[in-house]
């Protein structure tokens, strides 16, 4: 149907197709205003609507309630590595950063051109193929926030059992498992994403802040690298990037319509299942990456049993229409990305794939 292929790359990723063919209806003229969301005023009744309904879009989904703001911003996450400690980290405090992948990394190191930070565990030994147990988590004295990262998109690696903490601000990059499964939100003080992997397109940062963190930015920063500053105009201070934030909404709508968080894991389990099986099942022609325990229901990272091989896996399934599976060099051999609008359909034919590229190459 439209020509369309499977879509494993990383991100910016596969949308739902139900989702693009809603946007291509509307496209030239949004609910009788004759004119589109791409050329519509950001200062708009029905922008205004789009941008609050997303917010309570992405609450309800999440199950918050009046203390968190949902805030839409620009930068992407890699400037939310800088504005977290600028917001947050003062001279007098440490930040704790839990290293399981090269963005958590990315974040730290953002963080110490602000102030202390302290690594309170890391899995960087083995290269990333595991997140660490509680018991591994080694907290600095009283710090202003712990930071961890959700998924490892690179690495193929997730958190199965997200970490809380009593009385300190914990942060989580979920750039590439945002609304994937259900989790308690409320452990979270702040939790952002890059649209780009699983909620939308590239262009919109989606912020989820509890209010309490926005009563102490400091003035002196810059005032839209402040949250204060989003919060305080309902993500209207500047332009924003408003037909992502419209597309992210409509997104949202296709989660609630299917059943919310705990019908979306659901189908990402059995999706992931259908290849880490064969990756199981394949006598180490297929090695996964993670370990077991550390398994990504979103990037399913693999080697082959060379390099030569790797790469007529790509050339092959590229040609058979799975598309975007080389893995990023830091792990080598292939990634397939899974995020929340990936079909079944599209698993199934990766996993029918592997079987008889398999078959035709030991
Ligand atoms: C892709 C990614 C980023 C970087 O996102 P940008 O929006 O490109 O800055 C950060 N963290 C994680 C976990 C990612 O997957």
């Amino acid at each position: 149907m439209n020509n369309r292929i499977f879509n494993f790359s990383a991100g910016p990723a596969v949308l739902p197709l139900a989702v693009l063919q809603e946007a291509q209806q509307e496209l030239l003229n949004y609910q009788n205003t004759g004119m589109s969301v791409l050329e519509m005023s950001h200062r708009s009744k029905p922008y205004e609507a789009i941008n609050t309904e997303a917010e309570a879009n992405m609450k309800e989904l999440l199950g918050l309630g009046d203390d968190y703001r949902v805030l839409f911003i620009q930068g992407g996450a890699s400037t939310q590595f800088a504005m977290i400690p600028m917001n947050f980290l003062t001279p007098d405090r440490t930040a704790d950063y839990i290293l399981t992948g090269a963005w958590s990394e990315k974040a730290q190191k953002e963080a110490k051109l602000y102030g202390k930070t302290h690594v309170a565990a890391t899995t960087a030994d083995g290269n990333y193929k595991r997140i660490p147990g509680f018991d591994e988590i080694k907290l600095s004295d009283n710090p202003a926030y712990v930071h961890i990262t959700s998924n490892n998109t690179i690495f193929g690696t997730q958190w199965q059992n997200l970490p809380a903490f009593d009385n300190i601000p914990l942060i989580a990059d979920m750039s590439s498992d945002m609304l994937s499964r259900p989790f308690n939100a409320k452990d979270f003080a702040m939790i952002y994403a890059g649209a780009q992997k699983n909620l939308g397109p590239a262009g919109v940062t989606v912020v989820v802040i509890r209010k309490d963190l926005l009563e102490n930015n400091p003035k002196t920063i810059p005032t839209m690298l402040r949250y204060a500053t989003h919060s305080d105009k309902d993500s209207l201070y500047n332009t924003p990037p408003s037909f992502a934030v419209y597309i992210v909404n409509l997104v949202l709508r296709w989660l609630k319509g299917l059943g919310g968080l705990a019908a979306i894991e659901k189908m990402n389990k059995e999706k992931a299942a259908l290849i880490y099986d064969v990756i199981d099942q394949s006598n180490g022609f297929y090695n996964g990456h993670a370990d077991k325990d550390s398994r990504s229901l979103m990037n399913v990272t693999f080697r082959l049993p060379s390099e030569e091989l790797e790469k007529s896996f790509v050339s092959e399934a590229t040609a058979a229409g799975l598309n975007g599976l080389k893995g990023h060099r830091s792990v080598g051999g292939l990634r397939a990305s899974i995020y929340n609008a990936m079909p079944k359909e599209g698993c199934e034919a990766l996993r029918n794939f592997m079987i008889e590229f398999q078959k035709k190459n030991s």
